[in-house]
């Protein structure tokens, strides 16, 4: 079985990406089930809402949905909504756009919602790592040093960092390997929207060989960010990096079903 742990639908690139290209990508690439997590809400690119993600998992039970909390609205109000999606099994997570928006992840505004989703044993998902050029965010805010201070505040919180904190690859190898309640995932990665280059792949490889040694692929998850990457490529780059029979079903699909509470 196969797992994707990281993907979207929405208004990205200048066009619209639907649940149906989703579906499509995940046959095309023989992938089982996707995590799709809510977007950020960016000026002049609406997105869907929490509630429509939820919807669209219902219609699709390939489809497994995450919410989200924008730093820029009311805390509160949606510390609430997300608690009650949660309890409703509406959704599996809750991830956190760190740099796009500028705080930090630490931010005692969020400690109701952490120590709700460690009372309960759900994952927080966070942005980590870079932001797309130009964009008017806050690398400080996205650096994977900054999940040590969570893990350490809330040591049974499930915690995934997204994108191997890439470029800090080293850095969020070093947060996993000290916090045993701390996961990262592949996606985000290369190039986007683009087939995935020759020498990025190689980097990617020989980047999280480094990894591995330093910190084991065993809280590792594979993803990929669809629509910004193609799923298929995606899992022949992640099939090439080494490992061991029980890495392989932990990064693929035993690690998302255990983080993420999933019944597949
Ligand atoms: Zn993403």
């Amino acid at each position: 079985m196969i797992i994707d742990v990281h993907t979207h639908v929405g208004k990205m690139g200048g066009k619209i990406w639907t649940p149906r290209d989703l579906l499509a990508s995940m046959d095309e690439a023989g992938i089982d089930y996707s995590i799709l997590i809510t977007l950020e809400e960016q000026p002049e690119n609406r997105q869907l809402t929490v509630e429509e993600i939820i919807k669209v998992c219902e219609k699709s039970p390939r489809l497994i949905p995450v919410g989200r909390i924008d730093y820029n609205d009311s805390i509160d109000k949606q510390i609430n909504e997300m608690t009650g999606y949660l309890k409703e099994k509406k959704i599996v997570g809750v991830k956190f756009y760190l740099g796009y928006q500028k705080y930090h992840a630490n931010d005692s505004k969020l400690h109701p919602i952490y120590k709700f989703c460690q009372d309960y044993n759900f994952p927080v998902i966070y942005h980590t790592g870079m932001l797309e050029t130009g964009f008017p965010g806050l690398l400080k805010s996205s650096h994977p040093l900054t999940i040590d201070e969570v893990a350490d505040t809330f040591p049974n919180l499930k915690i995934v960092m997204a994108h191997t904190g890439n470029p800090w690859i080293m850095d969020c190898a070093a947060v996993v390997a000290k916090n045993k309640n701390v996961y990262m995932d592949f996606s985000g990665y290369f190039t986007e929207y683009q087939s995935l280059d020759p020498e990025e792949v190689e980097m990617f490889i020989r980047q999280l060989k480094d990894f591995k040694i330093f910190a084991g692929f065993k809280k590792c998850m594979f993803g990929t960010d669809w629509p910004l990457y193609p799923q298929k490529e995606y899992l022949e780059v992640s099939n090439q990096l080494i490992m061991t029979e029980e890495e392989k079903e932990l990064v693929f699909w035993k690690n998302a079903k255990e983080v993420f509470n999933l019944k597949v």
